[in-house]
């Protein structure tokens, strides 16, 4: 099926008599009808519902819809894109590893993997995505289980070189992680291009609508961790905490999502609430239609703003003159994301004067839904970064980030003008 089939029928499969849209089932428990029975659950004879931090119907359909999505073999839903991140690299890495990490990831994954995970002895190396191949090679170390990087960065806008990226991981023996939070799986498929696993924060444009917080983990099945027994140990040898089972022996190309389901999830407990994942699922039903209008208006934005005069600079892997521009069209033929980023002449008193004068723009701390909204990172997310760390991150102090919604474009475009008016 076409993806924007899959986002209106996959998952929920209503069977005769039962409700055809996808119920909340706000349940934190399942009933049997005898001891023996969930007993069976518990030794893993038997697959059912027992508890919904581990499982919920009303999750694992939306799960199923962005596995789909993706093309992968197995998923999860987690209780926020941050807990996403975190699960996805602590499922393959425990202290004495080491993680390479792309510099111009989201401030709050550079947060976790560079001052947090460091704190449990998971320690990271830092690397600027355009690095060549020989140049990258130097960040890996014998400890090294996978490289964390973004499609397209937020708020950078970076676009990442997934193949290269994919090559390098594997001549080391490590898988790809790849953040498709801001590209979504309609304009990228990373799995396509090499990639072995996908995390989404589903807060911005597959909810859509700003109403839950809410993260996705997506495995291709194509790591093969059984080869490299000694570097996987936690997938490739017996968990004592579950029956001495052996992910990859008895779950196969599942492995890594079963783990982090039945270890991490169960011992660290970032589950989504299922009315959350009910939201999500109606968001992601038109997130294609709203995906096209998204960039055919940030393509508006972004050109109105390379051709006004009180503007410095403006990126935008749409625009032609984009650095990023031809591994877009590579990537992400059909578009890339809503997100516009620009500097003003005027600097950052400029950027100040302009958002306070911004009316249909709201400033908020979110980013990609459907209403047009405005941030400026270097006073608002990555306030805690240094002027060194934020240009290291690919976030210049003047930098704007401007979320283009799905309004009509004139609107937008007027809103804009009128405050750029004042600067
Ligand atoms: C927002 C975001 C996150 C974190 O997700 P939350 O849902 O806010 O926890 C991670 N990665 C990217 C690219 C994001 O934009």
């Amino acid at each position: 099926m076409k993806k924007e089939t899959i986002c209106v029928q996959a998952g929920w499969k209503p069977k005769n008599g039962e409700p055809r849209v996808l119920p909340i089932y706000q349940s934190t428990t399942y009933k049997y009808e005898s001891s023996e029975e969930m007993g069976k659950l518990f030794a893993l004879e038997k697959e059912g519902y027992f508890y919904t931090r581990l499982q919920n119907p009303t999750n694992d359909a939306v799960a199923e819809k962005i596995c789909e999505l993706e093309g992968g073999v197995a998923a999860m839903l987690t209780s926020s894109g941050q807990a996403a991140t975190y699960y996805s690299v602590f499922n393959i890495c425990e202290a004495g590893d080491h993680v390479v990490l792309s510099s111009t990831v989201y401030g709050g994954t550079f947060n976790l993997l560079t001052c947090t995970m460091k704190k449990m002895g998971i320690d990271c190396t830092v690397v600027d995505p355009d690095l060549s191949e020989e140049e990258l090679n130097k960040a890996f170390q014998a400890n090294t289980k996978c490289v964390f990087a973004e499609t397209i960065a937020n708020p950078a806008l970076v676009v990442l070189d997934i193949e290269k990226f994919a090559h390098i991981a594997h001549a080391h023996q490590v898988p790809l992680i790849v953040d498709n939070t801001f590209a979504t799986p309609i304009h990228c498929n990373p799995f396509e291009w090499g990639a072995d696993i996908v995390t989404h924060s589903t807060t911005k444009y597959m909810d859509g609508h700003a109403m839950a917080v809410g993260g996705a983990i997506v495995d291709s099945g194509n790591f093969d961790w059984a080869a490299y027994p000694d570097k996987f140990p936690g997938l490739c040898t017996p968990d004592e905490s579950y029956h001495g089972v052996v992910y990859t022996e008895k779950f196969g190309k599942k492995a890594y999502i079963m783990k982090a389901t039945s270890q991490l999830m169960r011992d660290l407990g970032s589950i989504p609430s299922p009315q959350n994942s009910f939201l999500l699922n109606v968001g992601l039903e038109t997130l294609p239609l709203r995906m096209e209008r998204h960039c055919y208006n940030s393509q508006k934005v972004a050109e109105f703003l390379e051709s006004h005069e009180k503007v410095a600079w403006v990126n935008y892997p749409g625009l032609k003159s984009n650095k990023y521009y031809t591994l877009a069209q590579k990537y992400m033929p059909e578009g890339t994301c809503g997100v516009v980023s620009f500097g003003l002449k005027g600097g950052r008193k400029a950027a100040e004067v302009m958002m306070e004068h911004l009316e249909l723009t709201a400033i908020v701390t979110h980013v990609a839904d459907a209403r047009t909204c405005v941030l400026h990172p270097a006073s608002h997310t990555h306030r805690q970064m240094t002027d060194e760390q934020l240009v290291e991150a690919g976030v210049a102090p003047d930098l704007i980030r401007y979320s283009v919604g799905i309004e009509h474009i004139d609107d937008i475009l007027a809103d804009l003008e009128t405050a750029l008016s004042f600067v």
